[in-house]
């Protein structure tokens, strides 16, 4: 009896006899597999007798038999099956070895090449040249199987609804409110991957001292509104010509509306060094809820030194946040008497102090009170922590550019911003990665049923709340219009707004729409935008935070109405 190799695990052979299985038990086999039927020759042994023999001396048996002119593809896999099922080496015999190379080669279909198969088995001793077509026929309808069972398990489909919202911060809970106001029984779902909800704009007041960090958080089941589903899961990506948008573990869930808000990115990585310092060494953010305390710590702490207040490239969120930090900060320090033992220095990387002409004046007023060196063109590129050393790329007025670096006892960052990834890599981008939308209507400018609220909006507005609280109802109304056929009437006008806290207790209430149109909510005689205010101060303290809790974030459109077309 000859034992012909076929590969690592698995050997074959012609017909066995009991006498034989010394011999494979000799040559290590551990499993033999009969596919010769029974009563085929005259010569042959019965199958059980064989089985008898096999399990006597410890080998597994197991009994497969084809029909050496018409084996199926089936059989095949069973074969495959069987072989990565068992324990090897095996040894499978029918008549004279043939039938078995025979399987095994259907059954390598697509996973070994057409060549290489019949190679193999001319190596062991047997010509199967003549089943080249059929293996590589198989192997292609293989591949075309595999690939659909991928699908099928890919299109894990979870849900589907009539309105689908991508992010529940500020705009993607306030137009699920300013919807249901209008709609209440609308089929709704949020996909939101955050336990916690923030107001985002408390972090100034945070990092002066004003509110706790507390106050600024509450739970996303708590805001999120009852009738409306909420998927606790990242979108990854959006296919939007099937109405449909895929999860970060693979699910898809489909959508008549899509409303985009998932915010913007901050990058803290982009600035070499930040992340290793940051809420040590005097470096810190209120761009972050856990380092927005830190800031106001550090506040209290430093007498003297050197104070630096950072800036990124636009666009950024609430541009003036960096600012509001650091005339808060000269506040404290000034009511204090330390102010004029600390040296303070913005750097922007802009060339103004902020980019609405109208409010700079102002703001100059506060620079000077507070003696604080101002230095354009400055853009943080690398902090290092230990050394306290911060490093800027600084552009002179020919563009030329050169590193700059300054010492720090206190640096306070405003982190690189841009739209997220699964927004800039999605069909649903503009060059710059922001979601492209119609600036008035708010509706996608390729997707008709899509439409973007927020931060990760192309709109060119202030990237606010305030903007967001506008934005709200003019997109809840559209998207209800394109739901009846009918036209837009709700305009957003672009407005935004920036309470820069220029000391404690006085704010500029910067409010302004497209082309920085000013764009007051309060008459001049009680609020003069343009001029520090107590009362801002006290819209800011009090009023905005009640207003984006209970009204806001509950469909009561206070200080929101849209623009009309009428109008
Ligand atoms: P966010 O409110 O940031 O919400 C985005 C949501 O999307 C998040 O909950 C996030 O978890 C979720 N999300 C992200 N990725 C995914 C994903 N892949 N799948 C699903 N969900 C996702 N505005 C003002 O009006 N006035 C101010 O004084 C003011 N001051 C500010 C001060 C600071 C320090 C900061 C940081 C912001 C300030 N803002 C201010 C800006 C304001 O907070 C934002 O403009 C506003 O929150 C934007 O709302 P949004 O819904 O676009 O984004």
């Amino acid at each position: 009896m000859d034992i012909h190799q076929l590969t690592s695990q698995l050997s074959v052979s012609a017909q066995l006899h009991p006498e034989d299985i010394e011999q494979v038990v000799a040559a290590g086999i551990k499993t033999v597999i009969c596919n010769r039927p029974d009563q085929e020759g005259d010569e042959q042994p019965a199958s059980d007798e064989i089985r008898l023999a096999c399990e006597s001396q410890g080998l597994k048996w197991y009994f497969l038999p084809v029909n050496p002119r018409n084996f199926t593809d089936r059989q095949a896999r069973e074969f495959g099956a069987l072989l990565n099922a068992v324990q090897g080496p095996v040894l499978a015999f029918c008549r004279t070895g043939t039938r078995c190379t025979n399987l095994w080669a259907l059954s390598e279909a697509g996973n070994i090449d057409v060549a290489s198969i019949i190679n193999t088995a001319s190596v062991a001793g047997y010509d199967i040249a003549k089943l080249s077509d059929r293996i590589a026929t198989l192997a292609e309808s293989n591949k075309a199987e595999v690939i659909a069972a991928k699908e099928t398990i890919a299109y894990k489909l979870v849900g589907s609804h009539d309105i689908l919202i991508v992010g529940g911060g500020a705009g993607g809970l306030a137009v699920a409110a300013s919807l249901l106001k209008r709609q209440p029984t609308l089929d709704i779902a949020i996909i939101e991957p955050a336990t916690e909800h923030y107001y985002q704009p408390g972090w100034t007041m945070v990092g002066g001292g004003i509110f706790s960090a507390e106050e600024t958080r509450r739970k996303m089941i708590d805001v999120i509104p009852d009738s409306v589903k909420w998927y606790q899961a990242s979108v990854a990506s959006f296919v939007p010509d099937k109405n449909s948008l895929r999860l970060a573990e693979g699910e898809v869930i489909e959508y008549n509306y899509l409303v985009v808000a998932p915010g913007l990115t901050l990058d803290w990585g982009a600035i070499e060094g930040l992340e290793a310092a940051l809420g040590n060494y005097g470096v810190t953010s209120n761009y972050r809820y856990d380092l927005a305390p830190y800031t106001w710590k550090m506040v209290q702490k430093t007498s003297n030194g050197k104070a630096i207040f950072t800036q990124a490239p636009m666009p950024i969120k609430c541009a003036g946040a960096p600012q509001k930090a650091m005339y808060l900060a000269c506040s404290h320090w000034l009511s204090e008497c330390r102010l004029s033992n600390i040296n303070v220095e913005f750097c922007t990387a802009g060339p103004v102090l902020f980019g609405v002409a109208d409010y700079v004046p102002a703001l100059m007023e506060y620079v000077k009170k507070y003696s604080i060196e101002l230095s354009f063109s400055a853009n943080l590129v690398k902090v290092d922590g230990p050394k306290q050393i911060a490093t800027f790329e600084v552009t002179d007025s020919l563009g030329n550019k050169s590193l700059v670096e300054k010492t720090f006892d206190m640096l306070h960052v405003c982190p690189v911003q841009r739209a997220p990834r699964f927004i800039s890599e999605s069909p649903l981008a503009d060059a710059n990665g922001w979601v492209d939308l119609d600036q008035q209507s708010l509706q996608h400018n390729t997707y008709p049923n899509i439409f973007g609220i927020g931060d990760a909006n192309n709109t060119p507005n202030a990237k606010t709340a305030a903007a967001v609280r506008k934005q709200a109802p003019v997109l809840a109304e559209n998207l209800l219009s394109l739901k009846k056929n009918l036209e837009f009437q709700a305009i957003y006008n672009g407005y935004g707004s920036c309470p820069l806290t220029v000391e404690r207790g006085k704010i500029v209430l910067a409010e302004f729409g497209y082309d920085g149109k000013l764009l007051p909510s309060f008459p001049l005689w009680l609020i003069e935008g343009k001029k520090p205010s107590t009362l801002s101060w006290w819209l800011k303290e009090k009023l905005l935070p009640w207003v984006y809790w209970n009204a806001m974030l509950k469909g009561k459109e206070w200080l929101a109405a849209p623009d009309r077309k009428e109008d």
